[in-house]
């Protein structure tokens, strides 16, 4: 298969992935418990678990020293998340629909 080809099918899964499943698959990755988008740091994705405590509503990375608000760290941690998790699933649709 030619590169060309897989870029093209690539280029039409990920035209495809609608709004409607982005936000469907935000909604996965919110109620998924593994995902600590609070405690992860966006800028270094260093765990800091003190985070955990609601009470804490800044923090500084120990890590990378970044502060953070801890609800825009984790909307971000979110959102690359679900990028990620579009990009792996548009690539695997890609895969199979340009084998058959
Ligand atoms: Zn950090």
């Amino acid at each position: 298969m030619s590169n060309m080809l897989k870029n093209r099918c690539l280029s039409k899964a990920i035209s495809e992935a609608s709004w409607s499943e982005f936000r469907n698959m935000l909604e996965v990755i919110v109620v998924s418990k593994a995902f600590a988008s609070s405690q992860l740091c966006s800028a270094c994705s260093h765990q800091h678990k003190e985070v955990k405590s609601l009470a804490l509503r800044q923090w500084n990375c120990p890590s990378c020293g970044t502060h953070h608000d801890r609800d825009i760290n984790a909307a971000i941690n979110l959102k690359k998340e679900a990028l990620r998790m579009l990009k792996l699933d548009a690539l695997s649709e890609a895969s199979a629909a340009c084998t058959t």
